[in-house]
């Protein structure tokens, strides 16, 4: 019995309808039995719409699409490449979407919230849809290939 990490490969060329019949037996009777790679599969097939939907004009695989996506998650969204990022604190579950929104959907907006959501905003107007949020991991320094970078701590006080 092959083991689900053989199958993930396999899972992709089964929804572009890239497998031998063989394959295709050995794809189904694992997803009969195996609930974590239907959710893989129905996943795929999401990113597979996505990507069909998206204007991504050079005719990739799957897998290679699935990289492009995790890498370059604006190639997806409309082809807009973002050159602008914005940089929250790390794990700050803040909602954006308005000034006053709760933090982790519990905590009240403090001081720190409202200047955050000045900063999305100002940065949203001057740079559009050309910008990237994301929160501060110090385990991924961000891509060099932003032009702007905007980050909270020289944006904020406590
Ligand atoms: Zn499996």
């Amino acid at each position: 019995m092959k083991n689900c990490s053989s199958f993930e490969e396999l899972l992709s060329s089964y929804v572009d309808n890239d497998l031998e019949d063989c394959d295709v037996l050995l794809v189904e009777e694992h997803l009969e039995s195996c609930p974590h790679c239907v959710g893989l599969l129905k996943l795929y097939r999401e990113i597979s719409k996505s990507v069909a939907d998206s204007k991504v004009s050079e005719p990739l695989g799957l897998n290679d699409r699935i990289m492009e996506k995790i890498k370059n998650p604006e190639v997806i969204q409309g082809s807009i490449k973002a050159d602008t990022l914005v940089i929250f604190p790390k794990n700050y579950g803040w909602g954006t979407r308005w000034a006053e929104d709760k933090v982790w959907g519990i905590f009240k907006a403090d001081q720190q919230t409202q200047q955050l959501w000045t900063l999305m905003q100002t940065t949203l107007e001057k740079h559009g849809l050309n910008t990237d949020i994301i929160y501060e991991d110090t385990n991924y320094p961000p891509p060099s290939t932003y032009q702007n970078i905007y980050h909270y701590q020289e944006y904020t006080q406590k």
